[in-house]
């Protein structure tokens, strides 16, 4: 059982993200937690590398490629032996957050991002995707009141995360069968509640 948990930054996603793996494991599941970027030596090394240098120096291309590497590695070397084990992975951001943010936020398009990811990944898709909608001034409250870590992406104007948001929002869309759609302001236990009915869902 894969779930990933994507949305805007600011949206909430680790804090949901512990909270399930939490209710996974008092369940007797073995639970592997992870993130993008990053879930590996060499996926933590060009999320330190893509988040160090900033837009000034990392042509959008690039910047996607170097995720989707990142990515590539993380679904060999440790998502799909996990799930061959019988274990539930819970990740915090996927391929939406590619097609989201370098597809549309950085303008090269969210249907080359998608495919490029889709061969990175062997086409390998979550079971269940958990979007944390969340409204671009309340996620950057949310940072700025130092739930979350100041990245390169304080200083993008709030047109560009609106924009990240149209995005995950579009993709939930497209298949609706596959995504919970969660409004991030709602208190953190009814979000979770709602998580544990979806897992049910697609688990049986
Ligand atoms: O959510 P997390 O803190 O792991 O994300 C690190 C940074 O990388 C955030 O600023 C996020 O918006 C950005 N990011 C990105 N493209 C991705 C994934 C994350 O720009 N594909």
């Amino acid at each position: 059982l894969f779930v990933a948990f994507e949305g805007g930054d600011g949206a909430g996603k680790s804090t949901q993200a512990s909270l399930l793996c939490r209710a996974l494991e008092e369940s007797g599941r073995t639970v592997v937690r992870t993130r993008e970027p990053g879930g590996t030596p060499i996926g933590e090394e060009l999320r330190s590398l893509v988040l160090e240098h900033g837009h000034g120096d990392i042509d959008a291309r690039t910047e996607a490629l170097m995720f989707a590497a990142s990515r590539a590695a993380h679904v060999q070397q440790v998502i799909v032996p996990a799930l061959g084990r019988g274990d539930v992975v819970v990740c915090d951001r996927y391929i939406d957050s590619s097609v989201a943010y370098q597809g549309v936020g950085r303008g090269i398009g969210a249907a080359s991002v998608l495919d490029l990811n889709l061969w990175a990944t062997d086409g390998l898709r979550p079971d269940l995707t958990v979007l944390l909608d969340v409204d671009p001034a309340e996620g950057r409250s949310r940072r700025t009141a130092g739930t979350v870590a100041e990245d390169r992406l304080e200083s993008e104007p709030d047109g560009f995360h609106a924009a990240i948001r149209d995005a995950f929002l579009d993709l939930a869309r497209q298949d609706p069968g596959r995504y919970l759609v969660l409004a991030a302001a709602a208190p953190p236990p009814d979000l979770h509640a709602a998580v544990l009915v979806a897992l049910t869902r697609v688990a049986a």
